[in-house]
């Protein structure tokens, strides 16, 4: 089966084009620059040969457009036509209440994901652009939505709860929702793979930890807790946003700075976090570059993003009752030794013991880096959302259609 991976940003538009059964990504490229001056296509083949493509896309339909155009070019594509997209996967960040798992995508669900404009206004309508985008120009290939959300549909209401009056929650749907799920859920399964183990047997936390960062419990294959709670910003220290704050903060702040709302909001998700706090950077390689010179901004920047991680690595074991897995993923978990290192410092009584030997350098690669006789198994597993997004695609498809 043929599937077509597409998240929609809001200037945006990545894809990858899989043949499952073949295990193949046949191709997979980026729109970007969506509606300004300098918007481009870039692809790249199976073959690794990369094309890019100039023009003025102007909006998500036809940056679809040209995506569809280049998958089916005689020169550049690898498909006789567009017959043979057998399915579209999207990612879709917010599902709500109402979504538990990844859907086929019908009118009605259409209609229903509208509703989450609201909650999540700077991803969901680009996402829903795209759905709207392929229907138009692929009637025929059934679209299925795979939500970030989705996975942490099992927290508990004490977990997934905040202590406001019970009105704003039903009014409102003011609560936990957790987001990087895909990923989650892709980490935790492949860790426990790797493992040999049972995901309904052991106890996992999972960091993700890239531009935006967020930890996940999973107990029994469950979440049973994540950081990011109604919107991405609460929790770990992240590239722009702050993670956890004082509310009492954020109001004092927007009192003596005589700012509205939306200036709260891109102060907390746009200007802080790493770059608030070191002031050069959102990049963890360049704060580290200039922490190892000695800028003490930067070096306050890293311990503070390393010891976040920590308390909520403590917090999660402490919420499941013990801890078999630690997983570190995303471009910093992925990549960064010294992160993983310093997070995990001062973590041995939970059984926590990074063996150098195997953590140092590694990058992007799948590694337990754990002592070989610690209690906890201390794992990298490079996340692959895409990939996800494709099996739970073909998945409804199959089922769909048997
Ligand atoms: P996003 O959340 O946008 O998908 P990524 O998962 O790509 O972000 O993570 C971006 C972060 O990963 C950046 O802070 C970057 O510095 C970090 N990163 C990427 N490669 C490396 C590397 N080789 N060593 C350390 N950090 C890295």
């Amino acid at each position: 089966m043929k599937i077509l991976v597409i998240n929609c940003g809001s200037s945006s538009i990545k894809y990858q084009f899989y043949s499952l059964s073949e295990n193949r990504i046949l191709a997979k490229g980026i729109v970007e620059k969506i509606g300004m001056k300098g918007s481009f296509l870039k692809h790249e083949k199976e073959s690794g040969q990369k094309v890019l493509f100039e023009g003025e896309i102007l909006d998500h339909k036809i940056g679809i457009e040209y995506i569809l155009g280049v998958l089916s070019s005689v020169k550049h594509g690898c498909i006789g036509s567009l017959n043979e997209i057998n399915a579209v996967g999207h990612r879709v960040v917010h599902g709500g209440e109402e979504f538990s798992e990844s859907v086929f995508i019908t009118d009605e669900v259409m209609h229903a994901l509208e509703k989450f404009n609201e909650l999540a206004p700077l991803h969901n309508p680009p996402n829903l652009k795209g759905i709207y985008a392929l229907k138009s120009l692929v009637p025929d290939v059934p679209q299925v939505a795979v939500f970030d959300t989705a996975f942490h549909h099992t927290m508990p209401q004490h977990a997934f709860m905040y202590a406001i009056p019970h009105a704003l929650y039903k009014k409102y749907g003011i609560r936990r929702y957790g987001f990087h799920g895909t990923s989650h859920k892709y980490v935790s399964n492949r860790a426990c793979e790797i493992l040999g183990v049972d995901p309904s047997t052991v106890k996992v936390i999972t960091c993700h930890l890239g531009n935006g960062a967020s930890a996940c419990a999973i107990r029994n294959g469950k979440s049973i807790d994540t950081s990011m709670g109604f919107t991405p910003v609460e929790g770990l220290i992240m590239g722009t946003r702050s993670g956890d704050i004082d509310m009492g903060a954020v109001t004092y702040i927007m009192d003596k700075e005589r700012i509205g709302t939306k200036s709260a909001s891109t102060l907390f998700n746009k200007h802080s976090g790493l770059l608030g706090i070191s002031g050069i950077s959102s990049d963890s390689r360049e704060i580290r570059a200039a922490a190892d010179k000695g800028d003490e901004r930067c070096l306050l920047a890293v311990k503070m993003f390393d010891y976040r991680i920590k308390k909520y690595i403590g917090a999660y074991a402490a919420a499941m009752g013990g801890l078999d897995v630690l997983v570190f993923t995303g471009g910093i978990g992925e990549n960064s030794d010294i992160t993983r290192t310093g997070v995990c410092e001062g973590l041995e009584f939970l059984g926590i013991e990074i063996d150098q030997n195997l953590n140092e350098g590694l990058r992007g690669e799948e590694r337990i880096i754990g002592k070989r006789d610690s209690r906890v198994k201390v794992m990298v597993v490079p996340t692959n959302e895409e990939l996800m997004i494709a099996i739970d695609t073909q998945n409804i498809v199959t089922e769909l259609f048997k």
